[in-house]
């Protein structure tokens, strides 16, 4: 089977009418960049896989995106076998080596790589977690509902409803500008949500080291589960440093860019759970192997939201939990979980009631 032919096309969100904001950057819209790749033996029909990459802001992104994939990396893979993805891989990144492999350039390489992915699982009819060696059939969610731009106030109902949908597990953004607004936030989700119930806070990048000590002392004694992006995303050190101070659990990962990033991030036991993002990591391919590392290191793996790491997170023993937002209305986790799905490629799932 080879590549006969890859599709590259691109929309561009309108504004949203609220934006999301966290304590790094305002997320008022960005578009999408969907990706097809047909192969064909020649013989039998055209099998054909997709990917999507959405941008939660920058709308001159999805053409930018769109041009590294039509112009410098969709010729290169043409001829190319579906199914020796890793091969295909190594071709893009060694193409790409002279203006940099990392950036935006690895999510044009991540884009391909889950359109083969997807399309490995079409040519042989089965979901992608089943191609992989799963390790469980079903995934915990929590909810990432807690956006900073919603009040103390918003935040109660949003809690309700993340606990109606059958979450075990909220998030919540915190480094608001003072601590105080911060422990507010975490004190009116816990009240809804009790204490059997775990509570991540997500500073996105905004502290030193000395403020995310000072603020994460009081995040441990809220109990919260896990303290993500407390510092710059690529300041593994101090990262290291924080870890050994604080007693909660340390998680970063979805900043960080290529398998070898992620090393550098697991030798320095910088982080208790690793939350690799499929489009910044590099794609499906990148994910596993970076999943593996992070096992022989004992470190936890939460996904960078879900979509196709869903069937990625099946097959990875470490994985502990998908992100997730709000299921469409009328869906409800089974036991905090959710089933894989049985379509093939990286199918999506089905939701129960
Ligand atoms: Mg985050």
């Amino acid at each position: 089977m080879r590549i006969s032919r890859v599709v590259v096309t691109f929309d561009i969100a309108p504004s949203r009418a609220r934006p999301l904001s966290d304590a790094l950057q305002v997320l008022d819209g960005g578009g999408n960049v969907n990706v097809r790749i047909e192969a064909t033996d020649g013989i039998n029909d055209v099998v054909t896989g997709t990917s999507s990459t959405g941008f939660g802001r920058l709308r001159s992104a999805p053409a930018i995106l769109a041009k590294i994939l039509e112009e410098e990396l969709a010729p290169e893979i043409i001829g190319q076998d579906p199914f020796q993805v890793r091969k295909i891989r190594d071709i893009l990144w060694r193409l790409t080596d002279y203006h940099g492999s990392t950036g935006l350039t690895l999510l044009a390489i991540a884009a391909l790589d889950v359109a083969l992915w997807d399309l490995m699982g079409h040519a042989v009819g089965q979901p992608v977690w089943r191609l992989l060696g799963a390790a469980r059939d079903r995934m915990p969610a929590y909810a990432m509902v807690g956006w900073l731009n919603f009040s103390v106030e918003e935040l109660k109902p949003i809690a309700e409803k993340a606990m109606a949908q059958g979450f075990t597990g909220v998030k919540v953004k915190v480094g608001c500008a003072t601590l105080e607004e911060d422990v507010a936030r975490i004190t009116a989700v816990r009240s809804i949500i009790g204490h059997d119930r775990r509570l991540m806070v997500d500073a996105n990048q905004i502290f030193d080291v000395s403020e995310a000590i000072r603020r994460g002392r009081v995040y441990q004694e809220l109990r919260c589960f896990w303290f993500e992006e407390p510092l710059r995303a690529d300041n593994h050190a101090h990262l290291a440093e924080l870890r050994s101070t604080l007693d909660i659990r340390i998680a970063s990962g979805e900043n960080d860019f290529g398998k070898r990033q992620f090393r550098d991030l697991f030798e320095r036991r910088a982080v208790d759970i690793v939350q690799p993002d499929i489009r910044r990591a590099g794609g499906a391919t990148e994910c596993l192997e970076i999943a593996a590392m992070a096992d022989a290191f004992d470190v936890a793996y939460a996904s960078h939201g879900g979509g196709p790491h869903l069937h990625l997170l099946a097959a990875m023993p470490n994985a502990i939990y998908m992100e997730s937002g709000f299921l469409p209305d009328g869906s409800a986790l089974e036991d905090g979980c959710i089933r894989m799905p049985e379509g093939p490629g990286f199918s999506k799932p089905s939701w129960g009631h």
